[in-house]
């Protein structure tokens, strides 16, 4: 079953206002296994609304539209609605009553322009919006749903909830079902060509889709099936399968992060952690504390900045940063040693890198990275280069030595 989307506002059309409700939809629609095939932003405009509804697809069965509900001169989309399918608008008590009692919650009285919010197209079905004043509005032609909502999105999140979901999911055909898969520090065209004999096996109602963000890409499994059970005897074997390509570079199987992983394998081992960070400026630190429960396995870090603190809080040897420089292996081993001891954790990890966009040179040209870690009989350190954007190079570093830290803990819990 396919369905689109027509979002009405200039703001959406200014970048004063993210079109988050279409991307909501999307999510929802997925998971009915409804096809969503494209969206029309148009600007508050009856030409251009008029337009959209033109251009609406031949095979479409649901359109979408939301926004210009309001009581005001700009919202215009119901005249435009009720012209568009020939109808006359009609005043609706009920939903008078429903809009008065709205405003009674907050002491105050409907005005004039509440009031027309009232009168409907009598050529639709409307839809209660107990969230708002604007009611929703469903019109049918020729076998095609035209739904309009509110922009306000808790608002329409309600209508479709409410009104339109159960609706499509009693018409769809499809049964969806997804698996993620998550992986770091490995780029998305590397990833495609380690899986790409995997993929090209995979049955038919099975589907792939790489969701890259910086220093991660998750893998998204889909199965598309007309039963629940026949989605799962396709994704199991499939799951084995890349399980057997992938084995631990995959860091997670559900939504869980690096530093949640991390964390739960720390906790399990009864183990101690504390940072020593230079280029990363205490994100290292951040992401670790963000994961409630932390303080089990979190001691604290320290954020050297300076030559002169890495020598002097952490023991890093003054002869290694002028022979090599503080972007080297010697000084990020040392920092990361110096953790440990400082805070008498079972593992410390450290980073020193130019992040940029000045500091580079001919040797260490900016996005040069060295990280490292440092725990019991183990100790690891490998230069990276992370690209020549600050905020990214930050990011994927601490992705990156948290996810190594991640391979040297146990996987399964520690039992005493
Ligand atoms: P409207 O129904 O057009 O009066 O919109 C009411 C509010 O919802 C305004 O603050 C809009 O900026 C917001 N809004 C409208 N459309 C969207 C959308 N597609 N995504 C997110 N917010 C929206
Ligand atoms: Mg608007």
């Amino acid at each position: 079953m396919q369905a689109e989307i027509i979002a009405i506002g200039t703001e959406l059309l200014l970048g004063q206002t993210i079109d988050t409700n279409s991307a909501w939809i999307g999510e929802r629609l997925a998971e009915l296994g409804v096809t969503l095939r494209r969206k029309t932003v148009v600007a508050d405009i009856p030409d251009d609304v008029r337009a959209a509804l033109n251009s609406v697809l031949p095979e479409t069965r649901w359109v979408l539209i939301t926004g210009g509900l309001g009581p005001t001169k700009d919202d215009l989309t119901k005249s435009v609605l009720n012209e568009y399918f020939g109808g006359t608008l009609a005043f609706h008590p009920d939903v008078y009553a429903h809009i008065e009692a709205m405003f009674a919650r907050m002491g105050r009285v409907p005005g004039p322009l509440n009031r027309g919010q009232a009168e409907l197209p009598n050529v639709c079905e409307p839809l209660v919006n107990s969230k708002g004043t604007a009611p929703g509005m469903m019109f049918h032609r020729d076998g095609v749903r035209f739904v309009s909502m509110p922009g306000v999105p808790y608002e329409m999140k309600h209508l479709m909830e409410v009104h339109v979901l159960p609706r499509m999911r009693a018409e769809s055909d499809a049964h969806i079902a997804h698996r993620f898969f998550m992986v770091q520090g490995i780029p998305e065209s590397e990833l495609a060509a380690r899986i790409g004999d995997w993929e090209s096996t995979l049955s038919k109602g099975l589907s792939l889709a790489y969701l890259p963000s910086p220093g991660i890409v998750k893998l998204r499994l889909t199965a598309r099936t007309e039963s629940a059970d026949e989605a799962e005897r396709l994704l199991e074997p499939a799951t084995e399968g890349l399980r057997s390509v992938l084995g631990s570079d995959i860091f997670s199987e559900d939504w869980k992060t690096i530093e949640e992983v991390v964390g739960e394998r720390l906790a399990a081992a009864g183990q101690t952690v504390a940072t020593a960070e230079s280029c990363t400026g205490g994100s290292i630190a951040a992401l670790l504390t963000r994961v409630p429960g932390s303080s089990r396995y979190m001691l604290g870090g320290i954020v050297a900045y300076a030559n002169e603190i890495k020598v002097r809080t952490l023991g890093v040897n003054e002869a290694d940063l002028l022979m090599h420089g503080a972007v080297s292996e010697s000084v990020v081993r040392a920092m990361a040693r110096g953790a440990r001891k400082r805070f008498g954790a079972d593992w410390g990890v450290a980073s020193s890198g130019v992040a940029g966009p000045d500091g580079g040179s001919a040797e260490k040209p900016v996005g040069t990275v060295w990280l490292a870690v440092s725990g019991p009989g183990i100790e690891w350190a490998a230069r990276f280069q992370m690209g020549d954007h600050r905020e990214r190079t930050v990011r994927k570093s601490v992705l990156e030595v948290l996810n190594r830290l991640r391979g040297f803990l146990p996987e399964e819990p520690v039992k005493y």
